[in-house]
């Protein structure tokens, strides 16, 4: 069955490369790929419906990914929904610390089709 996604950056620009290399890595994933711009609008799209994978940045105003992962992983009713962060920052300490708070994968900007098949291809 194909995957619901929700894609979170605060870069429009950037919310539509991740969505069209997800498309273009050929993975299963719903047509209708859910977008946020911060983490609290994140909340609100994943109180909307089911979302198996999210795929999120790190700086954003608002609320930033570190914040928004801590809040999901908080929710035991998400505790099946995987979290794949994509961000420029590539600090090890912060690479390990995201995933320490419930991060399920770490991709660093910028990415190639291929990376993000290779991350998302165990959750499909
Ligand atoms: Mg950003």
């Amino acid at each position: 069955m194909a995957k619901s996604l929700l894609v979170v950056d605060d870069s429009a620009t950037m919310r539509k490369i991740i969505t069209r290399t997800v498309r273009k890595a050929g993975l299963s994933v719903d047509d209708d790929i859910k977008e946020a711009g911060d983490g609290n609008e994140a909340l609100t799209r994943l109180e909307e419906g089911n979302v198996d994978i999210i795929l999120c940045d790190i700086n954003m105003p608002g609320m930033g990914g570190l914040e928004f992962v801590k809040k999901v992983r908080e929710d035991p009713t998400k505790a099946s929904t995987k979290i794949i962060m994509i961000s420029t920052e590539s600090a090890d300490e912060l690479i390990d610390g995201v995933k320490a708070d419930g991060a399920d994968g770490y991709v660093t900007k910028p990415f190639t089709p291929e990376t993000i098949q290779k991350e998302l291809t165990p959750y499909m």
